[in-house]
């Protein structure tokens, strides 16, 4: 049913008759059907937060008007929503600017250990709160890498914030480096980055698709950890630009680890 159909009537001096041609538009029809997915995708992630927010200004403004303990308790709710939209938009526009060209422009040299540690202190209120504890661990000193290092901040970033949302309380959180990995023949040897949690862990057959965009395994829990469903698409979008590798491993009921491996350069 992937054909587009044209036909021709001809009327040549060795007869008349039909031409038919079948154009194959499979992979056009699944490009946009991605596309019309994407949107509905994203429509629905803004309009769940705003229906809310416009039911609570219409409260505010109505029968809880003179209600001091209610406003005080919707406007927190209030800003909680908007709050996630804010993270939607950050994210979706992280995501287009990834998904653009195919490679970075490898100008800088990014020193992945001290980018570990920068990442560590950036995360280690949240981690506070979460009752984790974000440890390195180097196997080998400082390496550095070409890539762009905001985009290697926030591979590092997603991966260290879904491993403390979804890690478990009381437990540790790793971030490893190792500078040895062989990559391929062609790209030689590489760096290694793995963070694994302590949590729940995901289904195996979940896996393949936690880089989708929107894809996830619980998407209250999700949302309610503050989460866009793009965190993992976007790395992958980094990791790739790098000619990186990325692995998810997980164990149910013990945790998860990610490895990102980068070329040495
Ligand atoms: P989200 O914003 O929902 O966290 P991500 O793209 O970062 O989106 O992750 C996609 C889904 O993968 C998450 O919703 C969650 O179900 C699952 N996931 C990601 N990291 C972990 C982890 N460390 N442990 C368990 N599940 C995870």
């Amino acid at each position: 049913e992937n054909f587009e159909v044209t036909c021709t009537y001809v009327d040549t001096a060795l007869g008349q008759g039909a031409v038919v041609v079948f154009h194959d538009i499979t992979e056009l029809t699944q490009a946009e059907q991605m596309r019309r997915d994407f949107v509905a995708n994203v429509s629905h992630e803004l309009r769940t937060p705003l229906t809310a927010l416009i039911g609570f200004i219409e409260t505010l403004l109505g029968p809880a008007k003179d209600d001091e303990a209610v406003r005080a308790r919707f406007l927190g709710i209030m800003a909680n929503e908007a709050g996630r939209m804010e993270r939607l938009v950050r994210d979706l526009l992280s995501l287009s600017q990834v998904e653009g060209e195919a490679r970075v422009r490898p100008t800088e040299r990014v020193e992945i250990l001290g980018l570990m540690e920068s990442v560590r202190n950036a995360l280690a209120p949240l981690a506070r709160d979460a009752d984790v504890e974000l440890e390195i661990t180097a196997e080998d000193g400082p390496v550095e890498v070409k890539g762009d290092s905001d985009q290697l901040r926030q591979v590092l970033t997603n991966l260290v914030e879904n491993a403390i949302k979804y890690g478990r309380a009381g437990k540790r959180v790793e971030m490893t480096l190792s500078a040895v990995a062989q990559m391929s023949e062609l790209q030689g040897q590489g760096v290694a980055v793995t963070v694994r949690d302590h949590g729940a862990g995901i289904d195996e057959i979940h896996i393949p698709r936690l880089t989708e965009r929107f894809y996830r395994v619980d998407s209250h829990r999700s949302r309610e950890m503050g989460g866009t469903g793009l965190g993992l698409a976007i790395v992958k979008h980094i990791v790739n630009r790098h000619r990186g590798r990325m692995r998810i491993s997980s164990v149910l009921g013990e945790g998860t680890s990610i490895r990102i491996v980068l070329p040495l350069g």
